[in-house]
C-alpha cells in the first residue's frame, strides 16, 4: 500500500481489527519509508449472499457449482454451452439484486429447476429426481404428472 505521506510502497501492518460486525477489516500500518502511520480498510469484493446450508453451515456462492450442475443434467442433451451459462448468469444476477445477506441452499435448487424447467425437458426431469429425492418422491411424481399434461396441452 502506498504511503500517503512520502509514497513509498513499503510498509508494515501495526494493527489489525474488525470493524461493522465483521463486515470491514481495518489496518492500522507503519510506513517503512517516513515511520508514518494511516488506515486501510479491506471488505469483501462481492454483495452475493452466503448460503445456508441444510445443516445449518455458511458457504460462499459458488458459481462454479451450479454451473457443473446444470452441465451435468444437461449432458447428452441437445443443450449449447452458451445456453447453461447464460442461465447460471441470471441465477447469480438473480441473487445478486436480492440484496439478501444469506439465503437458503434451497432456494439455488430452485431456481436451478426453474432454468432447466425452460431449456431441456429431460435435463430438467433428472435433476429434479435428484433434488427433490432428498425431500419427497412423490413430490417428483406429482411434478412429472405436471410435466406431462403440459407438454400435451401444447
Ligand atoms: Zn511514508
Amino acid at each position: 500500500m502506498r504511503c500517503p505521506f512520502c509514497s513509498a510502497i513499503e510498509d508494515k501492518v501495526v494493527d489489525t481489527r474488525p470493524s461493522d460486525n465483521d463486515q470491514v477489516i481495518r489496518r492500522r500500518r507503519e510506513c517503512l519509508g517516513c515511520s508514518r502511520r494511516f488506515t486501510t480498510y479491506e471488505r469483501v469484493d462481492e454483495i452475493l449472499p452466503l448460503v445456508v446450508k441444510k445443516d445449518g453451515r455458511r458457504e460462499p456462492f459458488d458459481r462454479a457449482k451450479i454451473l457443473s450442475g446444470l452441465k451435468k443434467a444437461c449432458s447428452k442433451r441437445p443443450v449449447p454451452v452458451e445456453v447453461i451459462e447464460k442461465a447460471t448468469d441470471q441465477i447469480e444476477r438473480t441473487l445478486e439484486e436480492s440484496g439478501e445477506k444469506e439465503i437458503p441452499s434451497s432456494r439455488i435448487g430452485d431456481a436451478v429447476m426453474a432454468a432447466l424447467h425452460d431449456i431441456d425437458d429431460v435435463a430438467y426431469v433428472r435433476f429434479a429426481s435428484v433434488y427433490r429425492s432428498f425431500r419427497d418422491v412423490n413430490e417428483l411424481m406429482t411434478e412429472l404428472k405436471q410435466l406431462v399434461e403440459t407438454r400435451g396441452r401444447k
